[in-house]
């Protein structure tokens, strides 16, 4: 029988939905392997619950922090004592934690999206972007990306007035920043240009798990050396990436993106190196029975 003593540190992953998460996998195989006295929980609280959510949190004195997903990270910010550069660079949380002073809170997405980049070994000064999508992935992949050096970045999407207000966030944080907005119908136009193209849309997880935001004609227009990087993970091999790979492009899902900021918020609660190969086993595991 599972036995949970009472001086047991909690930490969580917030959001709605959240049963499709593989964050208490990860951090509870990490928490095991570390022999802590930690459980990760997942926590489903819809978005007009989220205050009431977290002051409740606050009162709980075991808990340590959490992590926040779909649709939190952004209505978090206000609700935080001290919220980190990069964070409000990028305009979301994603991992918080408490402290003597309140909630405190960081963006692990970043660093989650650039970790498998370097071994590409590309030259990313010449590296134009096409990101595919305006949501919150995005912001976090244009920061990637300005950290990178990347000269310019293209973002498509399919709302002219969430692409208009994604484009004045990203100027008020990153003024003078090469960041160029299209609507999908001018994609075609991007492609022979596109050295780096990131999906972050939901186009070929879910129930769109046979779609793809890219048809093969349109990965045929792209550079021979144009990396496609599709941050869905479940599953591994998504549509577009199966068809980036069926025209000899190199290909990364967002299975290390996943682990990396997992990692890393991980080492923002505990201040410990997190045990990566046990997470990412933890991980390859759960999508393999999936
Ligand atoms: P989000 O804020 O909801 O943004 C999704 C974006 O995709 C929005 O711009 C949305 O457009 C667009 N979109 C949705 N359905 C579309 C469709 N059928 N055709 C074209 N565009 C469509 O979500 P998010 O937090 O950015 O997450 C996006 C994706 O990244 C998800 O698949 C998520 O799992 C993945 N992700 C992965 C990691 C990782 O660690 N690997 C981390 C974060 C996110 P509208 O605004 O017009 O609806």
């Amino acid at each position: 029988m599972l036995h949970i003593p009472a001086n047991t540190k909690l930490l969580a992953v917030i959001g709605a939905p959240i049963s499709h998460s593989l964050s208490p996998i990860m951090h509870n195989a990490a928490i095991a392997h570390l022999g802590l006295d930690y459980t990760y929980l997942p926590l489903e609280v819809e978005i007009q619950n989220l205050a009431s959510a977290v002051e409740g949190l606050a009162t709980i004195k075991n808990f340590v922090g959490f992590n926040l997903t779909i649709p939190h990270k952004q209505e978090i910010m206000p609700l935080l004592r001290e919220i980190s550069t990069i964070a409000q660079t990028v305009g979301a949380v994603n991992t918080v934690k408490r402290t003597e002073k309140g909630w405190i809170g960081t963006n692990t997405d970043v660093a989650g999206f650039l970790a498998p980049l370097p071994k590409l070994n590309r030259d990313w000064q010449k590296t134009a972007v096409l990101i595919l999508g305006n949501g919150g992935a995005a912001r976090a992949v244009v920061v990637g990306c300005l950290e990178l050096g990347c000269p310019m970045i293209h973002v498509v999407g399919r709302d002219q007035t969430k692409l208009q207000q994604f484009q004045q966030q990203v100027n008020a944080q990153m003024r003078g920043y090469n960041l160029r907005v299209h609507p999908w119908a001018s994609l075609d136009t991007l492609l022979e240009f596109a050295g780096l193209v990131v999906n972050t849309t939901p186009l070929g997880m879910g129930k769109d798990v046979l779609g793809s935001p890219l048809t093969s004609s349109q990965i045929a227009k792209l550079p021979p050396q144009a990396i496609v990087y599709d941050l869905i993970y479940n599953p591994r091999q998504t549509k577009l990436l199966q068809l980036a790979k069926e025209q000899g492009l190199a290909e990364i899902n967002g299975l290390e993106m996943l682990l990396h900021q997992g990692a890393l918020a991980l080492e923002f609660w505990l201040d410990i190196p997190a045990p990566i190969k046990i997470m990412q086993l933890a991980l390859e595991n759960a999508l393999t029975r999936a």
